[in-house]
């Protein structure tokens, strides 16, 4: 960790892959526009970027075609794909220092946050890597003369559009079982953090995968992301994003594979039994990491109603603690929010906690500095009708809710139109499994947070998608299975 903050002082790092990568080559946008990347911290331009237009995103869908039409990678034996795979997991950890310094300037996330994302998408390239040679299918005995079996092949062109909250580690859970599965694939960066995707798609093209298997375009989402949703050359959207969009994808792209990873708003459940310094510690990582920029945020904090004093008192003292500042600098754990935009739809969800009778007993002010700064902050007495407690801030706000009874806090728990991630703090094991099993959300930690890895499903019940990414379960969103029955010759039916 030292040597991390060592280098956090050094992020004199000039962005050097601006240009989309399309069909092996670093390229401009044929009409020449490009568009800035903002330094959230600051406020100011880091640099511009080539920016993809339909024409662009054409191109690169045309190379994603031939080249799963035609090309080798599909074709490749599964330990040449292998090789390949754990080829970009050591070329990213050769590059890790700069990659991360890279997020952490282009999304403003502290540092230490930004190597755990570097390291947790080297890890995802090494578990797909592992499972190249462990796709098969099935034989299926059934009546008469015949021989079935199942073969699971590769879904085709993949559209992979992802968000600017996760930039890197999204593109690596996209990337590696698109990959591994023998498939082709055009990634799409946020248009709010382009860097680490164009600086990735150029390390994995020097580590020599053939021209066309990946490819990147940045640029805006209405324009090559919609590009890739309408194409009838892409086979399949993967997209991690808001759900707003997520239905829109789901109306323009005609039949088409789709998974969709998409918004919570995530009940953590803080039972009367609960260790009060470990519940007061995995609610603030829950709700303020990445500054509460975290599909999987707890964003809504139920505490029984016999330790809940006290747990208010807590939680608004530890968030007075928490360092707020340049990303770069040792011990910050709370950076700005990624834009000017986000921060003034978070202040107003702010505006109307206070409005709506929410007691704010820290934060709730932008801070006066450059960038895009806001308090940690804490509201308590929320109740389940008031806007903070419904719709994703998105933000650094702790939004603490009071219960009484486990099948209460499970039934308010569950009314919302999310389903994503809840968890629960506990020393009682009942309640424990009660809390798991009844609560609708795909991913549920009890007595931890955030503790998945690359083999760990992720993903969301109602609301927040469908489909799951990582594990072994997300190949099956690459492959397509097809049954083959064949009539033994010379017996008759
Ligand atoms: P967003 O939906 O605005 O954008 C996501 C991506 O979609 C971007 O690349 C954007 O350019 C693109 N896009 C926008 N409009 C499009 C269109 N019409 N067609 C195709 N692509 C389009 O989301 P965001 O603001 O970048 O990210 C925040 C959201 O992402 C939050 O709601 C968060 O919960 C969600 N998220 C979910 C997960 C998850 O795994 N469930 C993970 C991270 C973020």
């Amino acid at each position: 960790m030292i040597s991390v903050f060592k280098k956090a002082f050094s992020h004199s790092i000039k962005p050097t892959q601006t240009k989309l990568l399309i069909n092996g080559k670093l390229v401009n946008s044929l009409s020449g526009k490009t568009f800035e990347t903002i330094n959230p911290s600051t406020g100011q331009v880091i640099c511009s970027v080539q920016e993809a237009g339909v024409e662009d995103t054409h191109l690169a869908i045309a190379a994603a075609r031939k080249a799963f039409d035609e090309g080798p990678w599909r074709k490749e034996s599964a330990s040449t794909r292998c090789k390949v795979l754990l080829a970009i997991a050591d070329k990213i950890e050769k590059h890790k220092d700069e990659l991360a310094t890279l997020e952490t300037l282009d999304n403003g996330k502290p540092l230490f946050f930004s190597h755990f994302d570097v390291q947790f998408a080297i890890d995802a390239f090494r578990y797909y890597a592992g499972w190249t040679d462990k796709i098969h299918g099935q034989t299926i005995p059934i009546s008469g003369p015949y021989l079935c079996y199942t073969r699971e092949e590769p879904v085709g062109v993949c559209g992979q559009i992802v968000p600017w909250n996760f930039p890197l580690l999204m593109a690596a859970f996209k990337i590696a079982p698109a990959l591994a599965c023998g498939n082709t694939t055009i990634l799409k960066p946020a248009e709010l953090t382009p860097l680490t995707a164009l600086r990735l798609g150029e390390l994995i093209h020097e580590v020599g995968i053939p021209d066309g298997v990946l490819n990147v375009v940045s640029g805006y989402g209405d324009v090559a992301g919609d590009a890739l949703v309408r194409s009838r050359d892409v086979d399949k959207i993967a997209f991690t994003g808001s759900t707003n969009v997520g239905k829109q994808i789901l109306m323009n792209g005609g039949i088409k594979r789709v998974t969709l990873e998409l918004g919570g708003k995530n009940p953590h459940i803080v039972m009367q039994d609960a260790d009060l310094d470990l519940a007061v510690g995995l609610t603030h990582f829950s709700a303020f990491l990445n500054s509460g920029q975290v599909c999987m945020a707890g964003s809504r904090t139920f505490v029984h109603e016999a330790i809940y004093d006290a747990f208010v008192e807590k939680a608004v003292a530890a968030a007075k603690a928490k360092k707020t500042g340049d990303p770069f600098e040792q011990g910050v754990e709370n950076g700005p929010q990624i834009s000017q935009k986000q921060t003034d739809k978070i202040m107003g969800y702010i505006e109307s906690g206070v409005k709506e009778g929410a007691r704010l007993l820290t934060g709730g002010k932008r801070m006066d500095r450059p960038g895009y700064f806001i308090e940690p902050t804490v509201f308590a007495d929320v109740t389940d009708d008031m806007l903070i407690a419904k719709e994703e801030i998105f933000g650094p706000v702790m939004n603490i809710i009071k219960f009484k009874t486990i099948d209460e806090v499970i039934r308010r728990a569950n009314a919302t139109q999310y389903g994503l991630v809840s968890g629960v703090v506990t020393k009682d094991l009942d309640t424990a499994i009660k809390v798991s099993n009844g609560v609708q959300a795909g991913l549920v930690f009890v007595n931890t947070w955030m503790a998945q890895n690359s083999a760990t499903p992720f993903g969301g019940y109602k609301n927040s998608g469908f489909g799951r990414e990582l594990g072994e379960i997300s190949l099956k969103n690459y492959l397509e299975t097809k049954t083959v029955i064949i009539k033994r010759p010379g017996l008759s039916l």
